[in-house]
C-alpha cells in the first residue's frame, strides 16, 4: 500500500531515538508535514539506559523518564509517530524518497532523516544480558562515573577497547583490559598511552566465556586461555565491552558515503551524499555518540531540510 504525495508528507524520520524525536518536534516547530517511523517503543537507547547524568539541564534523569518526555515534547508539536520496522529507503526517479516497512506499506517524502542509531555489538556469552545497565556496558563516557574506585574489565582490542580503558582509569582503582590475541589492532599512540598507565594491566589471549554476578552488578569474569584452553576467574566490579558497534544503515537502497566503520558521512547540514537524505546521531560518522551530539545533529538536520525543501521547491538546484 502506497503512502504517497496526496498525504503530503514533507519528511519521513527513521527511528524515534533522542535523534528523531528531537527531528520531529523541529519538523513541527519549522511547519513541515513530518511522519516518524520507530520499530520499538519511542526513546531508542535511552530506553537500554538507567540513569543519565550528563544532560545538561538534568542532573540525574532516568533513561525512560527522558524518552518520555522527548516523545511528549515531539508530540506536541505535531509529530505522528508509527510503530512499524522500516526495511528500505529508496530513492525513486521523481527523486521522491519510498520508504518501505515491515507492514506493506511504502510511505513517500522528498526528504527523509536517518536516525535509526545503532547497536553495539554483544559479546554473546551468559550473564551479559542479565548484567546489562547493572554492571555491564557499552559506553564508558555515559557508565564510568557509576564506578569510581571499582576494579574493571574493558574487553576488545581496537581503537575504542584501548581508548576506553585509559578513559576509565579516572574512575577505577584498576582496568584489566582481556582481549582474545597477542596484540591490539588499536592505533600505535593509543596502545602506547594504555601500556604506559599504570592503573592498566592487558591480559593476553583471553576469551570471556561467562559474567558472574548478582542483582547488584557482576562479581567475576570466567575466562579461557585462547592457547591451552585452560580457565581462569578475574573478580571484577564492571565490565565495559568495546568490540565493535554496528550502525543501522542497511536499509538504505544505494550507496550513500560511509567511514571505515560504515557510519554516514554528513556536510555541515548533515545531508548525505544522496541528495535529500539526511542522517543524525549514532549512525552518523563523528568523534563521539551521546544525547547531546544527537539532539544537535537532529536540530540541524531538521532546519536543513526545511531550506532543501524551499529551494526544491522554488525549482532551483540543490546546493547552488
Ligand atoms: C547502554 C548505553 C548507555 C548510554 N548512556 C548514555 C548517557 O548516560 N549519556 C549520553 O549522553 N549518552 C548515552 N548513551 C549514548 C546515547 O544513548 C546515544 O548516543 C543516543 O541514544 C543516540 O541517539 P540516536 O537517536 O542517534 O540513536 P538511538 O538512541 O539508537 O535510536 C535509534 C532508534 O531507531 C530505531 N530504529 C533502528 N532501525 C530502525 C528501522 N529499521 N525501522 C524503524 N526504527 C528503527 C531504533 O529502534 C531506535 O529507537 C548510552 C548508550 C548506551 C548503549
Amino acid at each position: 500500500m502506497t503512502d504517497n504525495a496526496a498525504n503530503g508528507y514533507d519528511v519521513i524520520i527513521v527511528g524515534a531515538g533522542p535523534a528523531g524525536l528531537c527531528a520531529a518536534m523541529y519538523a513541527g516547530r519549522g511547519m513541515l508535514k513530518s511522519l516518524t517511523i520507530e520499530r520499538g517503543a519511542p526513546g531508542g537507547e535511552l530506553l537500554n539506559t538507567d540513569l543519565i547524568e550528563d544532560y545538561i539541564g538534568f542532573e540525574s534523569i532516568r533513561g525512560w523518564e527522558l524518552a518520555q518526555k522527548m516523545a511528549d515534547h515531539a508530540k506536541k508539536f505535531g509529530a505522528v509517530i508509527v510503530t512499524d520496522t522500516v526495511l528500505k529507503v529508496r530513492k525513486a526517479d521523481d527523486a521522491w524518497f519510498d520508504v518501505v516497512t515491515a507492514h506493506g506499506r511504502t510511505h513517500r517524502a522528498p526528504a527523509v532523516i536517518l536516525t535509526a542509531g545503532g547497536t553495539p555489538v554483544k559479546l554473546g556469552v551468559p550473564g551479559e544480558l542479565e548484567h546489562a545497565g547493572k554492571g555491564v556496558s557499552y559506553c564508558a563516557v555515559c557508565d564510568g562515573a557509576f564506578f569510581k574506585g571499582e576494579v574493571l574489565a574493558v574487553v576488545g582490542g581496537g581503537d575504542a577497547a584501548v581508548e576506553e580503558a585509559d578513559y576509565l582509569t579516572r574512575y577505577a582503582s584498576k582496568v584489566f583490559v582481556v582481549h582474545r590475541r597477542d596484540r591490539f589492532r588499536a592505533s600505535k599512540i593509543l596502545q602506547e598511552r594504555v601500556f604506559a598507565n599504570p592503573k592498566i594491566e592487558v591480559i593476553w589471549n583471553k576469551r570471556v566465556l561467562e559474567i558472574k554476578g548478582t542483582e547488584r552488578g557482576t562479581d567475576h569474569l570466567v575466562l579461557e586461555d585462547a592457547v591451552t584452553g585452560g580457565r581462569s576467574s578475574l573478580k571484577v566490579g564492571g565490565v565495559f565491552v568495546f568490540i565493535g558497534f554496528k550502525p543501522n544503515t542497511g536499509l538504505i537502497d544505494g550507496h550513500a558515503e560511509h567511514d571505515a566503520a560504515g557510519y554516514l558521512i554528513t556536510d555541515d547540514r548533515m545531508m548525505t551524499s544522496i541528495p535529500g537524505l539526511f542522517a543524525a546521531g549514532d549512525v552518523r560518522s563523528q568523534l563521539t555518540r551521546q544525547i547531546t551530539t544527537a539532539v544537535g545533529d537532529a536540530t540541524t538536520a531538521a532546519i536543513a531540510v526545511e531550506k532543501y525543501l524551499a529551494v526544491l521547491r522554488a525549482g532551483l538546484t540543490v546546493g547552488a
